[in-house]
């Protein structure tokens, strides 16, 4: 369970066991409580009530720095500092070799665009540098994720629409991010959906429904309103 400042509780008698490898996608009407979710499993708040374990240890067993570590994070905006492409990807690994770095970032299909630019590597970005698109910065911070090689991920997908070139790009760098890692992801994407192994949907803070995207569709709820929304939502973007 979870209040912000002993205010109203926001989750309650969320229960949720995520096994090693999967990928759980998570799904509900806005303000429903999933960026709170995610904000408990990286560690910014700890649970009102309950408690959150790892590997079958309570996360107040571990120290703080040794758990971030093992955990990656994807935000739905990343943000770029000011400074060179390089330094921006080694955040957090200042120590990888260039090497490491690069291969990270043919992994998330970044490398050739950075390759391809005036200054390479060393472009400034940030405030004053060169602007990217919320394409790039998505892909630079899938990047930086594997560079940091966190056996969990926690992703928060961009609501924002993206073109249908952008989004096979980030699409692809998503499914080379996750592979034989545990990830739970906020879903926006109709195809996060579709290949989850385990859907949990939220609603008024609890999970109402769990499954897979067939058989959610099947049983016909909250999942398969929403899902059947966003279906709709794309498809007139297509017309568009
Ligand atoms: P979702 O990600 O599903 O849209 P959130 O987790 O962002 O939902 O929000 C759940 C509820 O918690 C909302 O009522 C929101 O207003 C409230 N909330 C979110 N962040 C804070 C915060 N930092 N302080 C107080 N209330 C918050």
């Amino acid at each position: 369970g979870f209040s912000y400042g002993g205010g109203l509780p926001v989750l309650s008698g969320l229960s949720l066991h995520v096994h090693p490898g999967e990928s759980v996608a998570v799904m509900g009407p806005s303000g429903v409580g999933k960026s709170t979710l995610l904000s408990l499993l990286l560690l910014f708040y700890r649970p009102t009530s309950g408690e959150i374990y790892f590997d079958g240890r309570p996360a107040a067993c571990y120290d703080l720095a040794s758990l971030r570590r093992r955990v990656g994070y994807v935000p739905q905006r990343p943000r770029l500092f000011s400074g060179t492409i390089l330094s921006n990807l080694r955040i957090g690994c200042s120590e990888a070799p260039a090497s490491q770095v690069f291969a990270a970032a043919v992994l998330a299909g970044i490398h050739a665009e950075v390759l391809a630019l005036p200054c390479g590597y060393e472009t400034q970005v940030g405030e004053g540098g060169l602007k990217l698109s919320e394409g790039q910065k998505q892909r630079l911070a899938i990047a930086r994720a594997v560079l940091k090689d966190a056996p969990i991920l926690i992703l928060d997908e961009a609501t924002s629409s993206v073109d249908t070139e952008t989004e096979r790009q980030i699409q692809g760098a998503f499914d080379n991010l996750t592979r034989g890692r545990t990830t739970i992801a906020i879903a926006h994407r109709l195809s996060t959906l579709r290949r989850a192994d385990r859907l949990v949907v939220l609603e008024r803070g609890r999970i109402v429904e769990v499954g897979t995207h067939g058989e959610l569709l099947e049983r016909n709820g909250l999942y398969a309103r929403l899902y059947n929304a966003q279906l709709e939502q794309a498809t007139e973007r297509l017309r568009l």
